[in-house]
């Protein structure tokens, strides 16, 4: 939260370090999953972006062979479960158009 001690502009407020707070107020983006891409839609259980999201089972669970679903109310769209997901291109990404009004 330094950034928000200095700030020019006075964009950005500080938040408390609680999970629920972030969750609310931080929006980066919301992550999207490209199912023609995505190795467990294709039929082999995958998962790692699940496990590298810092709120698993919150922003992003996993349904029957480990397909990723997207909790558009919690995914602060950090991008960890894109760096960490192994598919040429992406199978998942951050839409920054689909930020939440907080
Ligand atoms: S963008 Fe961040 S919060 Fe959202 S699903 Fe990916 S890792 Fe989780
Ligand atoms: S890391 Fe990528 S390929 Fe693996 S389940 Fe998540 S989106 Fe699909």
């Amino acid at each position: 939260m330094r950034c928000t001690e200095v700030c020019p502009t006075g964009a950005l407020r500080s938040i408390p370090k609680e999970k629920s707070a972030i969750m609310r107020f931080v929006s980066m983006g919301l992550a999207v999953v490209d199912e023609a891409l995505c190795i467990s839609f294709l039929g082999r259980m995958c998962g790692l972006c699940r496990d590298a999201c810092p709120y698993p089972g919150d922003a992003i669970k996993l349904t029957s062979w480990a397909r990723p679903i997207i909790v558009e109310q919690r995914c602060v769209g950090c991008g960890l479960c894109v760096e960490i997901c192994p598919q040429q291109p992406t199978a998942i990404r951050i839409d920054t158009t689909e930020r939440r009004v907080v």
